[in-house]
């Protein structure tokens, strides 16, 4: 038997995941994490039976502790040291971290000093943390686990493969519903934005990958898990999102992974620690029209270049990008703000921050909180 957590369990990846656990009856999920939505999580609980879970909206955790007293005997916690001791403290046999954003550090954190293993597609916590994570991780010995596609892509390509014979790794993006549209950005709706044309993903994924935030985002995670220097990592734009990454070797050699565009894949290879189960979903060739790959233009999508030059500064800049991309995103959904402003408000953050070249934890929460305020 293997004892899973799985946080963000409400949500895309967190969903999906479970479809994985419906399928292999060794697979047991001692504690489900989720923010509000306790409608959900509720019928999680019923049927997965964890021992724990968290509900990080206070009211809502005791609306869902009345709901389930008579049928289950799953605690339920709202407090964030509850749950991280909870973390902290079990053996578990894989963390599954699918929280979206910061609020994703501190679960991480306590998942790796404990040596868990790790699969992980909550990249903001590598992004922002990523210099003092890997080094935690070494420690520990917790081992970190893509989920992300292509960072699962790029572990497919390394099998067997040594990491010095590496050249650099291509990242693919699918340039998301408004590339080459040529289209006034501050007319764009909330639902056009969230259609992306590939992939089914949670809301703030969706219009992180229409403004390719996310593959400025994918850049700094690859660099942490892979220990590559980001010029080491080029991204291309590929639309039909079928090679979902590649690696590129010293003597010219190409190695690419291919597939349907499923998440179950990548999710599956990092619960089953990059061994392979059997999945239906299959890619017919003779149906793909051609395969496309173009360069990423720079002005062609403000937010990828702002992020590669956090990137490039490095220090806390990659948290302000991040951080302030977050607050952006929640604004436009809300429709507060227009699209357009989504790397007006990251530049204008950028650019007022004065850098910390090596940020505790603690220093990179207290500039997210900062940021909020701020940006309010
Ligand atoms: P989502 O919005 O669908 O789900 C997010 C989950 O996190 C929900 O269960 C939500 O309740 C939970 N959550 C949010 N804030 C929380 C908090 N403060 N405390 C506890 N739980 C909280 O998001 P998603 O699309 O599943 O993405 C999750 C992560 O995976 C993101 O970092 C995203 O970048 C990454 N990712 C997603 C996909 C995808 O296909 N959806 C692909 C690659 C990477
Ligand atoms: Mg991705």
């Amino acid at each position: 038997m293997k004892h899973i957590v799985i946080l963000g369990s409400t949500g895309s990846i967190g969903i999906q995941t479970l479809e994985l656990v419906d399928k292999d009856e060794n697979l047991k999920v001692g504690l489900l994490v989720a923010s509000k939505n306790i409608d959900l999580l509720e019928k999680q609980i019923c049927e997965y039976r964890p021992e724990y879970a968290y509900v990080e909206d206070q009211d809502l955790s005791l609306i869902l502790k009345n709901r389930i007293k008579e049928r289950s005997t799953c605690r339920i916690l709202s407090d964030l040291n509850e749950l991280i001791e909870e973390i902290r403290n079990k053996e578990y046999d894989m963390i599954v971290n699918a929280i979206v954003g910061m609020a994703g550090i501190l679960p991480t954190f306590a998942a790796v000093e404990a040596g868990h293993k790790v699969a992980i597609a909550n990249k903001e916590t590598l992004v922002c943390a990523g210099h003092i994570l890997t080094k935690l991780a070494e420690q520990t010995g917790a081992r970190l686990i893509p989920i992300d596609s292509e960072h699962s892509a790029i572990a497919q390509c390394l099998v067997g493969e040594d990491l010095f014979d590496v050249d650099h790794l291509i990242l693919t993006a699918s340039g998301g519903p408004f590339y080459k549209k040529n289209l006034d950005l501050s007319k764009i709706s909330v639902e056009e934005a969230l259609a992306h044309p590939n992939w089914s993903m949670g809301a703030k994924i969706s219009i992180d990958s229409a403004t390719m935030v996310n593959k400025a985002l994918e850049v700094m995670e690859a660099g942490w898990l892979f220990a590559k220097d980001h010029e080491d990592i080029r991204v291309l734009i590929h639309p039909e999102s079928i090679v979902h990454s590649m690696v590129c070797f010293r003597d010219g050699a190409i190695k690419a992974q291919i597939g349907a565009a499923d998440m179950r894949l990548p999710i599956s290879y990092a619960l089953y620690e990059y061994k392979r189960r059997k999945l239906a979903e299959r890619l017919d060739f003779t149906k793909i029209s051609g395969l496309h790959f173009y360069e990423v233009e720079q002005g062609m999508f403000r937010g990828f270049d702002l992020g590669l030059e956090a990137a490039r500064i490095g220090g806390s800049m990659p948290t302000v990008f991040n951080a302030s991309n977050e607050i952006a995103v929640s604004k436009f959904l809300h429709r507060e703000i227009s699209f357009a402003c989504i790397p007006d408000m990251i530049e204008k953050a950028m650019q007022a921050h004065k850098l910390k070249k090596q940020p505790s934890l603690d220093e990179i929460l207290e500039i997210e909180k900062e940021l909020r305020s701020e940006l309010k």
